[in-house]
């Protein structure tokens, strides 16, 4: 076993992520869950500006394998921004990761940007600035303006042999949804259930819930069958081609990884699928404001602590670099160093020196496929 940072090995991919950002033009608060802890609501891009310095840090010292992408785990506004202006709070923090753009910001929804924005909204915002800034103008792609009928899941493939899957831990919610939607139908079922009440203050608090059934509120959902036959699907393409898999998500799927209050409604059905799949070696989300993590033989399950509350003079950012028999995570300040190793090892061309981004997105049920080959940081080639 390797010590962190005392690896011989070349790397096979570096990444960055960070979580619950939640920036708002608003003064430093107390959290309301909490007395003993802050929200720097202003600092909040700040700390995203000194994690992008560091990544690109890294860039210039190690040329074997710099920081190819970041992925950013929800939460990226606060639900203040209702009440001062949703859209120039999201412009402004997402154009915070946009002045970063050699390094492409993966976004995964949180319940935030569901307080500010629609699904619909969310989809196109998503787009504008994952593809359209990120990938398509700096990187010279064209994507297909499809986004009203997009899902907000997804997966891409940074490199031949690894895939990154994006969960929507909101496909079964109360948020983002008209009240008519069947959807939001289904979420408010199960609410009205748990709370015995119609009252939406009351879905939001879990004051009356005990242990498991804590999850049931508001601010956490559900993948939806199709979005979990969508994920065994992949799952087990990557099982055929040998590939290793991490997904990504806001919501918490492992009990002791984090509290009950902050895991998905159907945590238990998402890690059967990954269990019955050899390619997922572990799955990365925000929500908890807490670090947390387990290991259940198959499956890493690494909790961040995020940025929202961290005061300014600390750090609240993570560097994941992968290997094909463990991945080191490296987090700086508030964030945790893990050394995971996999169960099983990996095959890889080590010869492949480019990075490449594979990209798909499903449109309903029927997948749409969107695919593109990074050849060097600035030439991209195109297949859909
Ligand atoms: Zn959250």
């Amino acid at each position: 076993m390797n010590p962190i940072g005392n690896e011989s090995k070349v790397p096979l991919l570096r990444f960055g992520v960070v979580a619950d950002v939640q920036y708002a033009d608003n003064d430093d608060k107390q959290a309301w869950y909490n007395p003993t802890k802050t929200r720097f609501y202003r600092n909040s891009l700040k700390q995203v500006t000194k994690a992008f310095e560091y990544w690109e840090s890294i860039g210039r010292s190690n040329d074997d394998c710099p920081i190819g992408f970041i992925l950013q785990l929800g939460d990226i506004i606060d639900a203040l921004s209702k009440s001062i202006c949703s859209r120039s709070a999201i412009d402004r923090t997402l154009g915070c990761f946009l002045n970063n753009a050699k390094m492409p910001t993966f976004h995964t929804v949180g319940n935030h940007e569901l307080y500010n924005f629609n699904r619909s909204e969310l989809c196109h915002l998503f787009d504008e600035y994952l593809f359209h800034h990120n990938v398509h103008e700096s990187l010279n792609v064209s994507h297909p303006n499809v986004m009203d009928m997009k899902t907000l899941y997804y997966r891409f493939k940074p490199r031949p042999g690894i895939k990154f899957i994006s969960l929507d831990t909101y496909d079964i919610s109360v948020l983002g949804y008209d009240q008519n939607h069947p959807k939001y139908q289904l979420a408010s079922n199960v609410l009205r259930s748990y709370h015995h009440c119609d009252d939406w203050n009351v879905w939001d608090s879990d004051k009356d819930l005990n242990d498991a059934d804590k999850r049931f509120q508001s601010s956490n959902g559900a993948l939806s069958p199709e979005q979990l036959q969508w994920l065994d699907a992949e799952l087990t393409e990557s099982d055929l081609l040998n590939e290793m898999v991490i997904v990504f998500g806001h919501v918490g799927l492992h009990p002791q990884s984090c509290g009950w209050d902050s895991i998905l409604w159907n945590y238990d059905q998402v890690i059967d699928c990954f269990n019955r799949h050899e390619s997922v070696v572990a799955y990365f989300n925000g929500h908890a404001h807490n670090s947390g993590y387990s290991y259940d033989g198959n499956v890493h399950y690494i909790v961040l602590h995020g940025i929202i509350e961290t005061p300014p003079d600390i750090e609240a950012f993570t560097t994941v670099t992968i290997h094909d028999d463990h991945m080191l995570i490296d987090g700086m300040g508030v964030e945790q160093k893990i050394l995971a190793n996999y169960h099983k090892t990996f095959t890889f061309d080590h010869t492949i020196q480019n990075h490449s981004i594979r990209m798909s997105v499903p449109v309903g049920l029927d997948e749409y496929h969107n695919e593109m080959d990074i050849l060097t940081p600035n030439t991209i080639k195109i297949k859909v």
